[in-house]
């Protein structure tokens, strides 16, 4: 059974006591994740430690990384590398988030190196794809995401690809409060199915876990999550809201 995932993003947010505050307060409710469905926390990397320790314990929760650098280790100040995180107990990282893109002008070549080294130390990426307002109201989003995933995964083998979680993330929806209505989420993830398919076969294709993202919220995460081809969220805004959250998590099919 493929995994259905809430994945909580929470950015450069929070002091260190508001996020110890965050958990406490979510985990007021006892969640009861069945084997398929996991919780993840991508939080900044200084709180990973704490983090780590308040998931101490409680079944199907991760913590997360927000980026690697993709070399092992080197002369790259203010980088933190795979290994590193993997040392540290960190088995998922998000890679390509849209800002990353944007902002710190990753490629697709260089995800593709950076979905390399999170491989290589047997751990999870979290790849986000997604379009801008533009290339959607071309209609061009699905050459668009096939691209991405093309460039930066397929020179990965079958067993590989396997470990890798998609976040489809309309760039137009991530905090906007404008979220993709739940048939625009179902044809663009059966879409990026169709993709896997054709190049490693429907029974691979039907193991990959595909996630919305854009402007989740307690109030259409059930609608969202109930489309076949789309298995949990990337969660941004409303990941830093501990009822929100909860209820997100509790959306899970
Ligand atoms: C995100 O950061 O990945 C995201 C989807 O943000 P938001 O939920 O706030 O739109």
């Amino acid at each position: 059974m493929r995994k259905q995932i809430a994945a909580a993003n929470w950015k450069m947010n929070l002091s260190q006591s508001e996020a110890d505050s965050l958990l406490n307060e979510l985990f007021q409710t006892a969640f009861h994740l069945a084997a398929h469905q996991e919780a993840i926390f991508a939080v900044p990397s200084i709180y990973i430690h704490q983090t780590k320790a308040k998931l101490a314990g409680k079944q199907n929760m991760y913590v997360a990384a927000q980026n690697c650098h993709q070399k092992n280790n080197g002369a790259f100040t203010g980088e933190i590398a795979a290994p590193m995180f993997a040392s540290v107990g960190v088995k998922h990282i998000v890679l390509g988030h849209s800002e990353r893109r944007e902002y710190f002008t990753e490629s697709d070549a260089l995800l593709a190196e950076k979905v390399n080294a999170v491989l290589a130390i047997d751990s999870t990426p979290i790849f986000c794809c997604g379009e801008p307002l533009d290339i959607r109201e071309a209609g061009n989003q699905n050459i668009f995401v096939e691209a991405q995933l093309k460039n930066s995964l397929f020179h990965l083998s079958a067993e590989q690809i396997v470990k890798v979680v998609i976040a489809y993330e309309p760039i137009w929806a991530i905090g906007t409060g404008k979220t993709a209505t739940s048939e625009q989420a179902q044809e663009i993830h059966a879409y990026i199915r169709s993709v896997f398919a054709s190049k490693y076969g429907q029974s691979i294709a039907d193991q990959i876990s595909i996630l919305y993202g854009g402007s989740v919220k307690a109030a259409n995460a059930k609608e969202l999550f109930s489309q076949p081809d789309v298995d949990g969220g990337l969660v941004g805004g409303a990941s830093l809201i501990a009822s929100e959250f909860t209820a997100i998590i509790n959306a899970l099919q």
